[in-house]
Formats: structure tokens, C-alpha cells, sequence
């Protein structure tokens, strides 16, 4: 039965399957001979894009796949600044039935979920730009694969976002992150350390993080506008999906402190920073683009 989502499970590997074709179009685009790229499912409800270049494997999230009109009317056209997105059981209630519909573990949200859930909300009230920013993050998650961009798991900074995104103690990272972030990094690289004992193994992680930091977010723009440049539609779609970030952002540093560690000012995600450039950075050189 339809609960939250009306579509039927079989639906979602259908839909894997033509994000799959799209990912693979957009690869062609970029170059002729591109070798072939499967679309795999993230591990949780909320996980986050991710390229895997050694594999040719691009993980997309779950909520990812679904469109504004697989929804229930009452999820279709909420925005932000709703109350009932401040509401944990209204949050805990989509999260229950999402991880349901889509055959996953039980797991309860804790306030990255809930945000990025919101987030979701916001984005999906305005379908077809939503269609065009699922269009912008292929052609990003492309790109880091046509592009060679080496992001590697044992890389000091991917385990720290890693560590802060996931597990139980993802709420403890996440706050000693944003802290070590906000206060300045080197003042407290200590408790950054201490929050990811894998990256501590080494004495050089302090300088690796700050020279991986600089590659990345060379990689991370040169991901954005290659998708721009070869994707139609995408530099709109992506200047929609990070100005949407923003905006809920701000709107979420209104409701509680640990938001306010989290993003600055602007709605950006200083936790991202080290491998990413900040949102509002991002759709400034989008709109900028020129093809
Ligand atoms: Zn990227």
C-alpha cells in the first residue's frame, strides 16, 4: 500500500535504472570512449552523492530517485518555514516510512537526517527545477570520474567527513567538528584529530588535510562546471539545489545552536568546507558560467 511515497518498491530500481542511462549519456557526452558507469544505491536514507572512480561506481542517494509527483500531496508543496518541518515526529514519521518503502534497516534520524529530509521538502516544492538539479549532480558525479579526480577513501579529510556524517557518533563528530571549524582549525586540531582516531595514525595529518583540502576543492569546482558546461539544464539546476541548501540552512540555525556550529551566516556547511567549496561560493562561479 502507498503510504508516504504512492509508487510502487519495483519502481525505485526502475528509476536506478534510468538514472543509470543518464549517468552513462551524460559520460558519452564528455567523451566518446567513456567506459561504462553503474549507479548503485547509497547506504542509508540520507547518505550523500558519492563517485568512485577506481570502480567507475556512482552512489545516489535514495531520496535521490524519488520525483514531487510520487508523493502525497501533503509533502508535495511544503516549504521551509512550515512548522510542521520543526516537528521530530513529523520528520521521524517520513523517515520511518521512507526507510520502509525502500526496504531499509530501522534506523532513528538524528539532526543531520532531519535537516537534510527538510531539505528534501523545500527542494522537491519546485519539481521542475528539482529534475534539473538531479541533472547538475550526475554531470558533477561524472565528471569526477572522466576527470580522474582522486577522491580516496583513506584520504585523511574523506574519513573525517566520513566519520562526522555516519554511525552513532555522528551528533559528537559533527559538534567537535563544527567547533574545530568555527574557532579556527589549528587552534583546535587536537579535537579534530581525537574525533577521527583512524586519521590520527599519522603525524602528517595535519599538513595532508590542508594540502588535500586545496586539491579537492579545486576538483569539487572543476566537477561543477564540467557539468555545466555538458550538461543542459545543469547550471540552473545547480545554482536552484545550493541556493535551496542555504536557505534552509539559515532557516535551521533559527531553531537551534548546534545549527548555528554547523552553518555560518550565509546558510553554508563549515563541516563540507575542508573538501568543498562553500555553497554560496558555488553558485556564485555557476551563475557566472558561460558555455
Ligand atoms: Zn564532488
Amino acid at each position: 500500500m502507498a503510504s508516504l511515497i504512492g509508487i510502487h518498491p519495483g519502481i525505485a530500481a526502475q528509476r536506478l535504472k534510468e538514472q543509470e542511462y543518464k549517468i552513462n549519456a551524460i559520460a558519452k557526452k564528455m567523451d566518446p570512449n567513456a567506459p561504462h558507469i553503474t549507479a548503485v544505491m547509497g547506504k542509508e536514507l540520507t547518505s550523500i552523492p558519492w563517485a568512485n572512480g577506481d570502480r567507475r561506481v556512482i552512489s545516489l542517494p535514495y531520496l535521490f530517485l524519488l520525483k514531487a509527483s510520487d508523493l502525497r500531496k501533503e509533502y508535495q508543496s511544503l516549504k521551509i518555514d512550515d512548522p510542521m518541518l520543526q516537528e521530530d515526529i513529523y520528520l521521524d514519521s517520513f523517515g520511518v516510512r521512507a526507510q520502509k518503502f525502500f526496504n531499509l534497516p530501522k534506523k532513528s534520524l538524528d539532526f543531520i537526517d532531519k535537516q537534510i529530509i527538510r531539505t528534501f521538502l523545500q527542494y522537491i516544492s519546485n519539481p521542475a527545477l528539482a529534475e534539473k538539479a538531479k541533472d547538475f549532480v550526475l554531470g558533477h558525479e561524472v565528471a569526477h570520474i572522466m576527470n580522474q579526480h582522486d577522491h580516496n577513501s583513506a584520504d585523511p579529510i574523506a574519513m573525517l567527513v566520513e566519520s562526522a556524517f555516519s554511525g552513532s557518533t555522528a551528533l559528537a563528530n559533527a559538534t567537535i567538528f563544527a567547533i574545530a571549524i568555527a574557532t579556527g582549525l589549528w587552534t583546535t586540531m587536537p579535537l579534530v584529530v581525537l574525533s577521527c582516531a583512524t586519521a590520527a595514525t599519522t603525524t602528517t595529518v595535519g599538513y595532508r588535510i590542508i594540502q588535500e583540502s586545496n586539491h579537492s576543492h579545486a576538483c569539487e569546482k572543476d566537477a561543477d562546471l564540467t557539468s555545466a558546461r555538458h550538461v543542459k539544464n545543469a547550471k540552473e539546476g545547480g545554482v536552484y539545489l545550493f541556493e535551496t541548501f542555504m536557505k534552509c540552512q539559515k532557516n535551521a540555525r533559527e531553531h537551534s545552536f548546534l545549527y548555528r556550529l554547523l552553518f555560518n551566516s550565509d546558510g553554508d556547511t563549515r563541516v563540507l568546507w575542508l573538501t568543498h567549496p562553500y555553497e554560496s561560493e558555488r553558485a556564485s562561479y555557476l551563475k557566472q558560467f558561460k558555455n
